[in-house]
């Protein structure tokens, strides 16, 4: 099928969660993972490249967007999208701008908005300003994030010293006036020179307002949530079709495993709940793998049914992850965790296991890439932003699920095993 719609994301679990939002519309979703190998095959409608580089240094980003821009349009794609996060990590030498202006310039574009409300998980911008629930961003916990810390809740002033052209803004008032208006006021914008437009939306009619709007513009940037309307209006146009996913990467039956190494309020409920449940759980402790390696849980996997759906979890209270990480310093406990969770996946694979559950946004990328899954199908979503996603590895073909932090309800496991039944 030919390409229509080419997102570029900045992160893993970014992506999968356009992905999952575009996919409820009913047109087939493809999410690459790093820039494909090789001219495109096998594309669908909407096509999605997962890069890791919102926190890259700006150069290293703007080549790896421009790259998958490139492998896109040769797809086909006629209309982009740069998807960045809900809460705008970045940093005034941040990527978001920059990437944009590249994008705009490979298209010739003179205009963007720039949206990352995402209403529905309580981001919302007002008046130029992202909220966090009924926070401001930089009252939010953003505000000590690790890497990206957020102190400015104000959208056009965090975006200026990331681009040259001027920015503006296309405040509520205009957008809930409707897209005719919202399409005037751009048109005034863009005869001052504003080419970089951020764009105010606290409501899902919001977003569908500027996805009418903003429908011609070759390059639109944002969260997940703004790209949502768009597949519904292509389909109007006639762009776009809805069809089943493609048959040739259903999983075959299979049996099914737990990998979780978020250590999430949600997540530690989640696996309780499945162990109450009566599947067989190892729980995998960073300290014991630091000094005795992977045998012992391998020779666990070797041990089990078919049938039993087990759970490998490095899933532990907070108090836990902190006598861990106090022992063997945090950024090694983790990798250790991780590269455990990867080879169990490894190994579950070559034992027959056909589908995956995985929780955790950086578990999620050590699997996949131990997995060597370059390419995902996505199919039903069990919770939101949390589909089934349908790949090869080692030339067979399973079922996978990326969970993330605190998505998901407290029967997430059992329930995404229902759903792939149903
Ligand atoms: P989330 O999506 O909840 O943030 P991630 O997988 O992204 O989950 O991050 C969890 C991190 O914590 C991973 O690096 C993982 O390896 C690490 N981790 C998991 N369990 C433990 C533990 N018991 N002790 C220390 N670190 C852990």
């Amino acid at each position: 099928m030919t390409t229509y719609f080419g997102a570029i994301a900045d992160d893993f679990t970014g992506a999968t969660d356009l992905a999952s939002l575009l996919a409820r519309s009913g047109v087939p979703v493809s999410l690459r993972v790093g820039i494909p190998e090789g001219p495109p095959n096998r594309t669908a409608p909407l096509e999605i490249i997962a890069l890791k580089c919102r926190t890259a240094p700006v150069g290293e980003a703007v080549a790896a967007a421009l790259a998958a821009f490139e492998w896109l349009r040769q797809a086909g794609a006629q209309r982009f999208f740069w998807k960045y996060c809900s809460t705008f990590d970045s940093t005034p030498q941040g990527n978001i701008g920059p990437v944009a202006e590249a994008l705009m310039k490979a298209l010739k574009a003179d205009q963007t908005i720039y949206c990352p409300a995402f209403p529905e998980n309580g981001r919302s911008i007002f008046m130029g300003n992202l909220f966090v629930g009924e926070q401001p961003l930089a009252e939010s916990p953003m505000k000590d994030h690790p890497l990206t810390p957020m102190r400015d809740s104000n959208l056009l002033r965090l975006l200026q010293p990331q681009v040259k052209s001027p920015v503006g803004l296309a405040n509520r008032h205009v957008v809930a006036a409707g897209s005719e208006q919202l399409e005037h006021r751009l048109q005034e914008l863009r005869k001052a020179g504003v080419a970089h437009v951020v764009t105010d939306a606290v409501a899902n009619a919001d977003l569908a307002t500027i996805a009418e709007a903003c429908r011609d513009m070759p390059l639109l940037t944002g969260g997940s949530a703004i790209a949502m309307p768009l597949p519904e209006l292509w389909i109007k146009q006639g762009f776009v079709t809805r069809s089943e996913t493609t048959s040739e990467d259903q999983p075959e039956a299979g049996s099914a495993i737990v990998l979780s190494g978020s250590c999430s309020s949600m997540t530690n409920r989640q696996v309780a709940s499945f162990i109450a449940k009566g599947h067989p759980g190892f729980k995998l402790d960073p300290l014991a793998l630091a000094q005795g390696g992977v045998e012992e849980v391998f020779e666990w996997l070797s041990d089990q049914t078919a049938d039993a759906s087990p759970i490998i979890y490095a899933t532990a209270a907070p108090e836990d992850v902190r006598a861990a990480q106090a022992k063997l310093g945090t950024a090694r406990a983790g990798a250790i965790v991780e590269a455990t969770l990867a080879a169990c996946a490894v190994k579950a694979r070559d034992r027959g296991f056909r589908r995956f559950v995985v929780a955790g946004g950086e578990t999620s990328g050590a699997v996949t890439k131990a997995l060597e899954i370059r390419r995902l199908t996505i199919g039903k979503e069990i919770a939101p932003g949390v589909p089934w996603c349908f790949a090869q590895t080692d030339g067979r073909p399973v079922a996978i699920t990326l969970k993330s932090g605190n998505f998901g309800a407290e029967n997430f496991f059992t329930e995404a095993f229902e759903r792939l039944q149903s």
